[in-house]
């Protein structure tokens, strides 16, 4: 009686819990488990001294399907193609979107470098926690990423001055019109050949329009994260600068009107502080502000020359204006990965415009960053900041 009583237990132990535990979803997808369908047909390689931004794109792209009660499907690369989504799909309605922007770059080695993706995949993550997106192992993703690259690596430019552009998108496909988390995601990669932003050699500084009236990000708001809602509304501003004679946007908040960003490039000020001090300002992180990768490798590079003050903090349009008449302005950049610095040369405020002497002043430290980025992006200086995907 005692031994039969310990075999049912032991069968019921063991059958019982298994049955009814809910089936565990894998919390990524893996890279292990990619497949790859190859395009049989490979589009011309197009000069890279024709190449518009965002225009052409290769021949393989990577997708990813999650839903919420199968969890991750495994990763596949195949012909670059539409996508195919229910009308109701989340994104089309309430912008559940978020996207990343990185390169790769042939170097005067021939080998395929990245710059510092892992930062892209870290802000890829915390844009999908903030969207209600499911999160992914940020390792796996950028996986998948370098096998995308690595196939399609001949079209990578033979160029030290046009790249590869990669474009990692997340999109909620849930096909309901429920203001809700997204049942339903896809996360894909396409990658694109771009060309220079400035002609070789050559830095061409921007004008900007500064209109308080216009804002971009606010505290409480997503202006850290790199969601497609954030940038939409952005467009009738621009062209409200172009029609006033400005090529870009400098982007001011509060009172204050503190000078936040550039564009879509993040800002930096190069001047002599009230005590006769270089320093390098940029303004912080503090939720209004893209944490860029460039920024990032800016403040870097400076710390480590330790040369003059790098300082993170806010500065207003007065503040700015005052060291500008004062004549302790040197060089105002913006900085992204589009085009590592871009110069300022002039600023329209409430009716007046205001040159800004970057280009007479060098610009020598915009060149000397643009110089040390490139020449790691390009494998002609070893960094670890730049790893060999092919
Ligand atoms: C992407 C972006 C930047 C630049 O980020 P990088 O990682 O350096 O390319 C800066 N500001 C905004 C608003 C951006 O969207």
């Amino acid at each position: 009686m005692a031994a039969f009583r310990t075999v049912v237990r032991t069968r019921w132990i063991r059958t019982f819990p298994v049955a009814l535990a809910p089936r565990r979803l894998a919390s990524s997808f893996k890279a292990a488990d990619l497949s790859v369908e190859r395009n049989p047909k490979s589009a011309a390689k197009p000069d890279p001294s024709t190449l518009v931004f965002g225009k052409q794109f290769s021949d393989h792209m990577l997708t990813v399907e999650w839903n919420a009660d199968g969890g991750w499907e495994a990763p596949q690369i195949k012909p670059f193609q539409n996508l195919s989504l229910h009308p109701a799909s989340s994104a089309l309605h309430y912008s559940i979107e978020l996207f990343e922007g990185m390169k790769a770059f042939r170097g005067v080695d021939n080998h395929v470098r990245l710059f510092r993706p892992m930062l892209n995949m870290e802000r890829m993550h915390r844009s999908a926690k903030r969207s209600c997106l499911p999160t992914f192992d940020k390792v796996e993703l950028l996986e998948c990423i370098k096998k995308l690259v690595e196939l399609e690596q001949e079209w990578v430019p033979y160029s030290e001055d046009a790249s590869l552009y990669i474009r990692p998108t997340f999109i909620g496909t849930e096909p309901s019109l429920g203001v809700t988390r997204a049942g339903r995601a896809l996360l894909f990669v396409i990658v694109g050949p771009v060309g220079p932003y400035f002609a070789t050699g050559s830095f061409n500084p921007v004008s900007l329009l500064a209109d308080p009236s216009f804002v971009r990000a606010w505290k409480g708001g997503v202006g850290a994260y790199k969601m497609g809602g954030n940038y939409g509304p952005t467009i009738a501003v621009q062209s409200e600068a172009v029609q006033r004679g400005c090529q870009q946007v400098l982007w001011l908040y509060g009172d204050t009107e503190e000078i936040t960003e550039v564009g879509t490039m993040n800002l930096f000020i190069y001047w002599t502080d009230e005590n006769g001090e270089k320093e390098l300002v940029t303004p912080p992180l503090d939720g209004i502000i893209l944490p860029g990768v460039t920024r990032q490798s800016l403040l870097d590079l400076a710390r480590n020359w330790n040369e003059f003050k790098v300082t993170e903090r806010k500065m207003g349009m007065k503040e700015l204006l005052s060291a500008l008449d004062a004549g302790r302005i040197l060089e105002v950049f913006g900085a992204g990965t589009a085009c590592v610095v871009c110069p300022v040369g002039s600023l329209l405020y409430k009716g007046q415009t205001y040159n800004i002497p970057t280009m007479q002043n060098g610009p020598d430290l915009a060149k000397r960053f643009y110089k040390e980025l490139t020449d790691i992006q390009y494998g002609r200086k070893a960094s670890e900041w730049a790893p060999v995907v092919a």
